[in-house]
């Protein structure tokens, strides 16, 4: 459960940096009336984010307008993978606009010709065909769906069982908050679908049973038999921890899947288009998946999402029988196809390989000096979190990732509010543009102010 950043204008000490500048008391003082206005209009869901209003954005820069500038380690949230407002991206979306053709559904594209072909080329072979949609909750109810009507042709109804993982995170649509695995999310559904089921996840820090036994006993505890389940979902990587699939696990659910013809769904939505320091985060598990979700990088900026599958699977369903309205925008789709060629040119994936064991180095390091505070400091090329524990235990501290998130951005570092299992996690995305000289003035700011708020 989220809590809402003081909106207090705090004098803090000045900071002028390359990559940082506060000049002014945080939050700006004119900026708190603007906040109060917002909140009053919308959802307290949508409270509980740090209290700055973007102006502009570009690389790993984040501007507001009373003169303050942030190091970005959002990257919003894992979207803008190749860098705030990308030039050539930029350029893409405007070029398009000014045809101007920024809407065109139903009807077929060249925009949505190109990024399908580019998205199949990025993608193992055997997945050739690409659905468009709009979000990465699209995605997933997409994969969910796909997954049951699969199982249905091959094991009649009663194959129809959807296999997720404890503290997943799929979307909050309905479908994708029923295959998540988070409790707190799904006490506010009532009548789960009781064909959706969770299995824990072997993170080796709450669940240190790492084994793919787990998820056969795990199973057969709930009184499901393989011949009954349709697909199983999983996130490349837990967007909790991180914490990832151990690789023999990961092979062996993917065997098992392929001996009972089941679906397994990678969900990229974070993990997608380099942010482990690869193209596809599954790549480090030697596997590859029947279907994948992708959002939030894809574009680095606007709203896509996309499946990409085997024809087998993809191609169920009849003409006009899987569409959606905003499906291959070609706006979007431009800004998508330069994202992927900006990736590409500019060596992004290479770059957070390259970069992954700094952060994994400094991280480490912080977490040495915590070890009873800082359950877990998880980290694989340019995504990673420090998960904030009661002393001693794997209770999550939310208050104190927190704090240590409202003392970074008082100092121009910049991370969302608090995630992960209880809220306990501080979680780490730059984009992946950002050079080493960034990482490190952003490590010496995160242990200083960790080491501020639970006293060094
Ligand atoms: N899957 C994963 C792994 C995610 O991280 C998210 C968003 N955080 C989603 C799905 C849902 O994407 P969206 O918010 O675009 O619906």
């Amino acid at each position: 459960m989220g809590k809402p950043f003081d909106l207090t204008p705090r004098d803090v000490a000045p900071v002028n940096t390359k990559y940082r500048r506060i000049a002014t008391a945080v939050p700006h003082p004119d900026s708190v009336p603007l906040l109060e206005r917002l909140h009053a209009v919308e959802p307290m869901s949508m409270t509980g984010q740090p209290p700055i209003i973007w102006h502009r954005a570009e690389g790993v820069q984040v501007y507001d307008r009373y003169g303050n500038k942030w190091l970005d380690w959002s990257s919003g949230v894992l979207v803008t993978n190749a860098g705030h407002g990308h030039p050539a991206i930029l350029k893409a979306i405007t070029d398009q606009a000014a045809v101007p053709m920024i809407h065109n559904y139903c009807f077929p594209s060249e925009h949505r010709m190109e990024l399908c072909e580019a998205l199949v080329e990025l993608a193992p072979a055997g997945l050739e065909k690409v659905f468009l949609l709009t979000t990465g909750s699209e995605t997933t109810e997409c994969a969910v769906k796909l997954s049951r009507t699969h199982g249905l042709q091959v094991g009649g109804p009663k194959k129809s069982v959807i296999v997720s993982f404890g503290n997943a995170f799929h979307g909050r649509t309905m479908g994708a908050q029923m295959i998540g695995g988070m409790p707190a999310l799904k006490e506010w559904i009532v009548n789960l679908d009781p064909g959706m089921v969770q299995v824990p996840f072997p993170d080796g820090f709450r669940v240190e049973d790492v084994s793919f036994d787990l998820f056969l006993r795990s199973l057969a505890e709930q009184g499901v038999t393989p011949d009954q389940v349709a697909g199983v979902i999983s996130e490349t990587y837990q967007g909790v921890g991180p914490d990832f699939l151990p690789v023999q696990y990961a092979q062996d659910l993917r065997s098992w899947c392929d001996q009972h013809d089941v679906v397994l769904t990678m969900d990229e939505v974070q993990a997608g288009f380099g942010r482990c320091g690869r193209w596809w985060g599954f790549e480090l598990y030697d596997i590859v998946p029947d279907l994948i979700c992708c959002g939030k990088g894809i574009t680095s900026g606007l709203p896509l999402g996309a499946v990409i599958g085997k024809p087998r699977i993809m191609d169920l369903y009849p003409p006009g029988s899987m569409t959606s309205t905003h499906t291959g925008n070609p706006v979007c789709c431009s800004a998508a196809i330069a994202n992927l060629k900006a990736i590409k040119a500019e060596g992004l994936v290479d770059n957070a390989a390259k970069l992954g064991p700094v952060l994994a180095d400094g991280l480490a390091a912080i977490q040495a000096r915590h070890p009873a505070r800082i359950g877990a400091a998880h980290s694989v090329g340019l995504v990673a979190g420090l998960q904030m524990v009661e002393p001693g235990t794997k209770t999550p501290d939310p208050d104190t990732a927190h704090a240590v998130i409202e003392r970074c951005f008082q100092q121009g570092l910049l991370f969302f509010a608090p995630v992960g299992v209880g809220g306990g996690c501080v979680k780490i995305a730059p984009p992946l543009c950002i050079q080493q000289d960034a990482i490190e003035e952003g490590l010496q700011v995160l242990g200083a102010s960790v080491d501020e708020v639970l006293g060094s």
